[in-house]
């Protein structure tokens, strides 16, 4: 390998690298040099430049007011020289030079800027007055170099700042002595680099890396708060923090935590502020940030009247302060509140480090918020099926049973484990065929819920168990099908129940239709015999008459009144039987040509009695209209029959829409009913008069209600005694297709 030759310019290249704080080793392996020469090259530079200082100085020239004495052409080691100047005057970092006195020789350009302090006023003066505004950064650099001054060579530390702008920078200060010819240190070459965004970035990491550990580490918000508040604040200077957050039921928001150094009066204050609730508006620290949802920075306190607090906090020895949202995503949780013993001005990195802390804070609570609405819906679920007589079970995608709750062991007595691991199918129930299994599983495989599927199983116990289940398919993120979940529950009681009564049904129709068969029988067979009484009865009278007594003659007309009583009964019990028996399919039928036909059939009562009958528009209705026109004229003829002796009868038809059915009425001013008999009038041969009062034979409104019956309405009386009665009943409306 060729051996690199070092000229004065590259040498002081290399010298200038360690004065920007490099490392001293990462220079000699970059330039293949040794440490010892590299220390030469050093010494020999800061010689250079020291002996330039103490040679007889002549005014300055043009091109170097800060670095006197530097600029002199003409020397044996000129060349040398002026490289060094010039590349010290454009280095990025500060370079500033010191006398032994603590005086400022000189600084390029770049150490103008960082400090904005014109270089040429600054010569001859000190730190202290370089950091007037921050004494104890002054001190901090005087007594570094009064250890360069004891012990003379190079060394750096760091320190933070403040700036021209008032920020606060992380500084890394390097400082290397100087000699003159005697061989006596005459002064320091110090450069500072700074450190300010890197500081940060590890600090930010830091604090970041502390709050996640709280927030994995704690169960609650309110547990790791004030290790969050403690982390920002101790890393980064501040006197305290505190979290607000929203009150929903106090209708404003609330110091949850706080942490703060140790000092009572900052102790006394975050007190006060967990005193009471605020109200979100547009003045005041937190109040502003939840109202706003931005954050906000208070410089000077005191300054700030619309601060509720600002009183007691600048009581407490704090200057400034600043709050950000909690936010996770749009919403705003709540709030942090940081505040700072001295002034301080807005600094963005500060702010997005809170901003980054509370979304930590906020995604935290979302957190713990879901978890609590997953423990109290697994409560909730919980005490469901404790409280449930159902159970819950659940299927995997091939629907083989993965969980059944132990309600269904309890409830029907079978052991669930020969169905685990199985298909509903794969075990068989007493009442399903292997068509009723195949229609289950095809809905299944489209994955539809399914609703009140029966089975029945046979049981150890008991002969079988009845059981329905319901379920619902369960997709997850992706839509993906995972299974079936559902309940179950033990329908043996009902089902039995539903056998009982279907028969006991059955049995019900059977001797209804029996009877009618008898009643129709009866009464149809019963008519013979009563003609042989009748006719027998007159041939009597016919042969005989003349040879029987009055007595006689009154006994056989007892026998034929009774006849044609019991005849009139049986053709009445008869019509009463054929409403069921006989009875046409109901169809619709105008009521109005029915009621037309009513008045026709009756006339001659009508005219006798001297009645009138009005009427309002009658719908159409689905009925036989046989029997609608005989339940018409029976209680129109019951209107004209039971009229007052010296009122003419008044009736009126009426019907009105009663939403799913028509409510017909026959309204009259007769004689009424008292309320006690509202029932029994409907009853076959229940009367309240006797036959010379108004004849009859009771079975009229037990036909009416039959009628009604079986065109599935309902029949009923209102009736003010004396005064007339009104007779309701209801036909259901035509629906739509039977017309
Ligand atoms: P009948 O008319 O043959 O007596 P119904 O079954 O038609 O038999 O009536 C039973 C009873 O109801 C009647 O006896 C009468 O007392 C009473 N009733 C029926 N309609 C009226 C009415 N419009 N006004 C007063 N009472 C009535």
């Amino acid at each position: 390998m060729p051996v690199r030759q070092w000229d004065p310019a590259s040498k002081a290249k290399v010298v200038l690298e360690g004065l920007q704080g490099k490392p001293e080793t990462a220079i000699c392996k970059r330039h293949r040099i040794k440490p010892a020469e590299y220390r030469r090259w050093r010494k020999q530079f800061l010689a250079r430049i020291a002996r330039s200082f103490v040679s007889p100085r002549r005014p300055s020239t043009q091109r170097s007011a800060v670095l006197p004495g530097l600029a002199r052409a003409g020397d044996e080691s000129s060349k040398a020289l002026r490289v060094a100047q010039e590349l010290i005057e454009v280095l990025p970092i500060p370079v500033y030079f010191k006398a032994r006195d603590g005086k400022h020789l000189g600084a390029n350009k770049a150490w103008e800027a960082y400090f904005g302090v014109v270089r040429e006023s600054f010569i001859g003066k000190t730190v202290q007055e370089l950091f007037s505004n921050a004494p104890e950064a002054a001190a901090r650099h005087q007594a570094a170099d009064e250890e360069l001054w004891r012990n003379p060579g190079a060394r750096s530390y760091e320190l933070q700042v403040p700036v021209r702008d008032g920020s606060i920078r992380h500084t890394l200060n390097y400082k290397a002595t100087f000699t003159g010819a005697d061989g006596e240190v005459t002064g320091l070459i110090g450069t500072i680099i700074d450190i300010t965004e890197r500081k940060r970035a590890e600090q930010r990491q830091a604090i970041e890396h502390r709050v996640t550990r709280l927030l994995s580490e704690c169960e609650t918000v309110a547990a790791a708060m004030p290790g969050v508040l403690a982390a920002f604040c101790e890393s980064l200077g501040w006197a305290c923090g505190t979290r607000w957050s929203m009150d929903a039921k106090a209708g404003g928001f609330r110091c949850e935590e706080a942490w703060s150094i140790d000092d009572p009066e900052i102790a006394a204050f975050l007190a006060a502020s967990r005193e009471s609730t605020y109200q979100p508006g547009q003045a005041g620290l937190v109040r502003r940030v939840l109202g706003t949802g931005q954050p906000v920075w208070i410089v000077d306190i005191a300054a700030e009247e619309s601060f509720l607090r600002g009183k007691q906090a600048a009581k407490a020895g704090l200057r400034s302060a600043f709050a950000l949202p909690i936010r996770l995503g749009e919403q705003v949780l709540g709030a942090l509140e940081f505040f700072h013993r001295d002034e301080r001005l807005p600094d963005e990195w500060l702010l997005n480090t809170g901003v980054a802390i509370g979304s930590q804070v906020g995604h935290f609570m979302a957190r713990k918020q879901a978890e609590g609405e997953l423990r109290r819906s697994e409560a909730r679920f919980r005490s469901l099926t404790a409280l449930s007589s159902d159970w819950y079970w659940e299927q995997d995608e091939q629907f083989r049973l993965t969980f059944m709750s132990s309600r269904f062991a309890e409830r029907t007595g079978i052991d669930p484990a020969p169905y685990l691991g199985r298909r509903r199918w794969d075990r068989p129930a007493l009442n399903l065929t292997e068509s009723d299994w195949e229609r289950h599983r095809a809905q299944l495989e489209r994955h539809e819920p399914f609703f009140d599927f029966e089975m029945e199983r046979a049981s150890p116990d008991a002969d079988s168990v009845w059981l329905s289940v319901s379920g619902e398919p369960v997709f997850d993120e992706d839509r993906r099908f995972r299974g079936y979940r559902g309940v179950g529950t033990d329908i043996t009681e009902r089902k039995r129940a539903q056998g009982v009564l279907r028969a006991a049904y059955d049995e019900l129709a059977r001797s209804n239709a029996e009877l009618q068969q008898f009643a129709y029988v009866a009464s149809h067979d019963l008519q013979e015999p009563l003609r042989m009484i009748g006719s027998y009865t007159q041939l009597l009278e016919r042969r005989y008459g003349d040879k029987l007594d009055r007595d006689a003659h009154e006994f056989m007309d007892f026998i034929v009144d009774g006849a044609t009583r019991m005849k009139q009964l049986i053709e009445d019990l008869l019509a009463y039987s054929r409403v069921g028996t006989r009875g046409k399919e109901p169809q619709p039928v105008h009521a109005q040509t029915v009621l037309d036909k009513v008045r026709v059939n009756l006339r001659a009562a009508v005219e006798q009695s001297g009645a009138t009958i009005t009427h309002d528009r009658l719908p159409d209705v689905n009925a036989d209209d046989t029997q609608l026109a005989q339940l018409l004229q029976n209680l129109i003829a019951n209107a004209i029959k039971f009229r007052k002796k010296d009122e003419a009868p008044r009736i009126h038809v009426g019907a009105e829409d009663a939403g799913d059915e028509w409510r017909f009425a026959v309204a009259d001013n007769g004689i009424g009913i008292e309320p006690q008999y509202f029932d029994r009038i409907f009853m076959v041969f229940q009367r309240l008069h006797t036959q010379d009062e108004y004849p009859g034979t009771g079975i009229g409104l037990a036909i009416c209600r039959k009628v009604v019956e079986r065109h599935r309405g309902r029949i009923w009386v209102e009736s003010a005694y004396g005064k007339g009665s009104t007779f309701r009943f209801t036909l259901p409306k035509i629906q739509k297709g039977e017309t």
